[in-house]
């Protein structure tokens, strides 16, 4: 195959010894209220947990304790299960479509007015980069949150001639990856299909969902229409398995969405799983070379691979593939590890100490495998949890961190010759959630998507999201969507 012609015959690369020295430009937190201790949001109002138990939340980035939250039990998310079939059965159930509507606009409006408090409160429990969680995650969460109040009172047109109800009781569960847009994801389209909410968010990250909790409390949303249940995993296994819950709508890990499918099996209880991933990033000589190395390194390293769509496999065509890696190590050269509240970071802490262990040990993994691992010269902060950008290069199918979610910083990268070879490698994993296609060619665009086993194609860019979109995956990645009109569906029932 002729190799292509760029321009890095005539232009030098840049060289860089180490990170971009910027002066540190951090966010402040001198406006951030945090109570020392959060209960639960239950009928319109926090109560101390029946469990009297509360655990601690900490930031990833500096180790310190930022609240205690309510840990909740089976009796705890029963009260909440309670309130929430209250305001069904009551004001909520018989409101008109576009009074709830106005309801889902004010949340989103009050939402917009704190978003800065959101972003930093989000950054501090999380770990993710200030650019992230101002610029993706808080824009994003208002923006579901605008988009299904407009459904709310055009039902009728979602599946025209039938006629859609709501079905009671929503109990959902999200990670802790992008805790504030999960909390949108699923609490928005339940609202607007006229469903009341008992979510529960992660362990590691609750401190942005009791924050929405106070907006939907000063938005005057009646009592008991969303009701946040904080808790670990004993805590979502109790929303499952409440008789009083109508559907269940998880999204994290492959193991507990199994788990939650089995312990729903037999009961009339509605399912929607949004699971992991093992996205394949593909890129052709023919593709525009440096946006493609940008997308590739926006859809592994954004989040610090904490994205379920993180394009964690890289697929090189063979006569460009020392071109891309010379260009990526480049760019990973240049990549700001460090403070979530600092500007410049481009990469912040890893969630928590048990994630980092998990990362550590498949980095061990892909060594022991026979991989060739790269990290950039780059420090990292001494204290909390750090993950330089890894690349492993010559990695093979077999190969563990080729198969397995890591959900961390982490892109192994292998080479192709032809069309057929790469739609083969890149559909041979237990998941289909997503994947991204680099090419000039229109054409082999729609020949490669068509073929490919994923929810999401992105082509010539990488993890765009619109709430007019579905996205969700295939095979172990899950079923049912969330966004646009396909994200409704789950949350209605039809005579
Ligand atoms: P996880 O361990 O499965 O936890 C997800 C949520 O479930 C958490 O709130 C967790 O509580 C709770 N949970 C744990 N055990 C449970 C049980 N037996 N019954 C009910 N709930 C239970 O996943 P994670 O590590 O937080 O998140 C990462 C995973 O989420 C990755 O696999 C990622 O790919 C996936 N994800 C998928 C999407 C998508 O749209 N497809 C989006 C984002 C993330 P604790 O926090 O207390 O453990
Ligand atoms: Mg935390």
């Amino acid at each position: 195959m002729a190799k292509k012609k760029t321009d890095t015959t005539t232009i030098e690369p840049l060289k860089f010894s180490g990170a971009w020295d910027y002066a540190p430009a951090p966010e402040s937190t001198g406006h951030i209220k945090l109570e020392k201790r959060y209960g639960h949001f239950i009928d319109g109002k926090f109560v101390e947990p029946l469990s009297k138990k509360y655990f601690a939340t900490y930031s990833p980035s500096t180790e310190e304790k930022l609240a205690d939250v309510a840990d909740g039990n089976a009796a705890d998310v029963d009260a909440a299960v309670k309130a929430a079939r209250k305001a069904y059965n009551g004001e909520w159930g018989k409101m008109p479509a576009a009074e709830r509507g106005k309801y889902i606009y004010r949340i989103a409006r009050l939402m917009q007015e704190r978003s800065r408090e959101l972003a930093v409160i989000e950054s501090m429990d999380g770990g993710k980069p200030i650019r992230e969680s101002r610029d993706v995650d808080v824009p994003l969460a208002c923006a579901h949150f605008f988009y299904y109040a407009g459904w709310a009172d055009k039902l009728d047109y979602v599946s025209p001639g039938r006629k859609p109800k709501s079905l009671g009781v929503a109990g959902q569960i999200i990670p802790w990856n992008f805790p504030l847009l999960m909390a949108a994801w699923k609490i928005a389209p339940a609202l607007a299909a006229g469903n009341t909410v008992v979510l529960k968010p992660a362990e590691t990250t609750p401190l942005t969902a009791l924050k929405l909790a106070e907006i939907i409390r000063d938005a005057g949303l009646p009592a008991g229409v969303v009701n946040i249940v904080t808790g670990a995993g004993a805590t979502g296994a109790a929303i499952v398995n409440h008789p009083g819950v109508d559907k269940v709508a998880f999204t994290g890990s492959t193991d507990v969405g199994k788990i939650i499918q089995k312990a729903i099996a037999g009961t009339n209880k509605k399912l929607t799983l949004e699971l992991g991933g093992k996205a394949a990033n593909i890129i052709f000589e023919d593709a525009a070379l440096d946006q493609a190395v940008e997308g590739i390194v926006n859809g592994i390293f954004f989040n610090q691979g904490h994205v379920c769509c993180a394009g964690s496999r890289l697929f090189v065509q063979e006569s460009v593939a020392d071109e891309v890696i010379r260009k990526l190590k480049d760019r990973m050269q240049t990549l700001v590890v460090g403070d979530p509240l600092d500007k410049n970071t481009d990469i912040g802490a890893i969630n928590s100490k048990e994630q980092l262990a998990t990362i550590n040990k498949y980095l061990k993994i892909g060594v022991n495998e026979g991989a060739e691992i790269y990290q950039p010269k780059c420090s990292v902060p001494s204290k909390g949890y750090w993950c330089k950008p890894t690349l492993f290069l010559n990695a093979s199918q077999s190969h563990r961190i080729v198969q397995e979610e890591i959900f961390g910083p982490v892109l192994a990268v292998q080479t192709f010759r032809t069309i057929d070879e790469v739609i083969e490698k890149a559909n041979n994993t237990p998941y289909g959630l997503s994947a991204g296609v680099w090419t000039d060619k229109g054409s082999k665009i729609f020949k490669v998507t068509q073929k490919l086993r994923a929810g999401v194609v992105w082509a010539n860019t990488y993890n765009k999201f619109d709430p007019t979109s579905p996205f969700g995956g295939y095979k172990e990645s899950g079923f049912g969507r969330e966004g646009g009109l396909h994200g409704l569906l789950p949350y209605l029932k039809f005579d």
